[in-house]
């Protein structure tokens, strides 16, 4: 079976990891860590970098550095991982949905300036799946309406919004090292802020809020979420090669594309004008003449020996919001099909032209077969 995705390392890290190994700097103090923060803070265009333990936590003290009131509203898709209405939920504060463009899989701007209220605080766009989200539109609405913008970067390392990298447009953004990201160092995350007093905000919250001038005096509630030095080495490594981490999954997502894109059953990845697609995962949305769902599709690929992940369930959709009253009634059209019809394909660093034809004719011959 061909891996859904799989990181690529190299001797590199080995190098800088066994130099922790050597120096015994294997906690979260070490010279990687700094240098992966500002490797990364300056590959993306931002000011600050402050490295955490994965992307949930880093979406988790985003939030937690805007100080809410329980109350104050997020603006965010529907369409995304759980971690990002986790973050506003851990603070008291409510996420607010909007529906996914159904082209791209990001949030649909256009819905955004109407789910604005006088609690309205943030709008956390999500870049999915390596495809930026349309950024200026909600760099307006944040001015007009005095926002702060977090973006969820996790999926699109090193993807450009108008010649500019995202993770570096917005007030604050969040990444995640997972394994299966474009660049990763096993788990890990990392936040980027422009401005010098949240990112002093975040490193006391990762740190138990421990105080500089009495550490073991706490004035306000923190959590342990640092990043140790031996994952900032492989992270030190892994921004070393991101170039051709990009390349590959850009070459990854063109053939699939030339591949796929004669069939009349599935729409594809789109690539707008004015953004530059990391192909993270290469997703497919089947349409609407196909008789069955992604599931059963997912079932036909496997038997052709091909693996599949599907797509994000809405948050409107996932029963432990419900049970707890929010977002009764709510409906996203596009969010509600893309979880029923989407998934994605083997898209990992690793992955071969041969591997990319076996799969393209079993996505072809199952298509085919109904
Ligand atoms: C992977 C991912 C995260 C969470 O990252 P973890 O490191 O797994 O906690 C957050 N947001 C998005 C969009 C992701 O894909």
């Amino acid at each position: 079976m061909i891996p859904v995705s799989e990181p690529l390392l190299d001797e590199q890290a080995s190098k800088y990891v066994h130099e922790c190994m050597q120096t015994n700097w294997i906690s979260s103090e070490g010279r990687f860590i700094q240098e992966f923060e500002s490797q990364w803070a300056n590959y993306c265009g931002m000011e600050h970098g402050v490295a955490v333990s994965n992307g949930t936590t880093a979406l988790q003290v985003a939030v937690a550095c805007l100080g809410l009131e329980p109350g104050d509203e997020i603006i965010m898709p529907s369409f995304t991982i759980i971690s990002c209405a986790l973050a506003a939920v851990e603070v008291g504060a409510l996420p607010v949905l909007v529906d996914s463009d159904p082209r791209t899989w990001c949030m649909a701007v256009d819905q955004i300036e109407e789910k604005i209220t006088p609690r309205t605080r943030s709008i956390m766009p999500v870049h999915m799946y390596g495809h930026p989200v349309d950024m200026d539109p909600i760099l307006e609405l944040a001015r007009k309406y005095n926002l702060i913008v977090i973006e969820d970067a996790a999926e699109a390392h090193g993807a450009e919004y108008k010649g500019r990298k995202i993770g570096g447009l917005g007030d604050l953004s969040c990444f995640s090292f997972y394994a299966n990201k474009i660049i990763t160092t096993g788990e890990g995350g990392m936040v980027l802020a422009r401005n010098a007093d949240h990112a002093e905000k975040l490193r006391s919250l990762r740190n138990l809020s421990f105080r500089k001038d009495r550490r073991f005096y706490h004035t306000e509630l923190g959590h342990n979420y640092r990043l140790t030095n031996l994952q900032a080495a492989i992270g030190v490594a892994q921004v070393e090669q991101i170039e051709n981490h990009l390349a590959k999954k850009r070459w990854m997502g063109k053939l699939y594309t030339e591949k796929l894109k004669h069939l009349p059953q599935i729409s594809l990845p789109v690539e707008e004008p004015w953004a530059k697609n990391v192909y993270w995962m290469y997703g497919l949305v089947l349409t609407d003449d196909v008789p069955y769902d992604a599931e059963e599709f997912a079932r036909r690929l496997k038997n052709e020996g091909v693996d599949t992940r599907p797509f994000f369930v809405g948050m409107h959709e996932q029963p432990v919001f419900q049970q707890k009253g929010m977002f009764i009634g709510e409906r996203y059209p596009v969010a509600e099909r893309l979880a029923r019809r989407g998934l994605y394909l083997p898209s990992g660093l690793t992955i071969t032209e041969a591997q990319i034809e076996t799969v393209s004719a079993a996505v072809k011959k199952v298509l085919e077969q109904n």
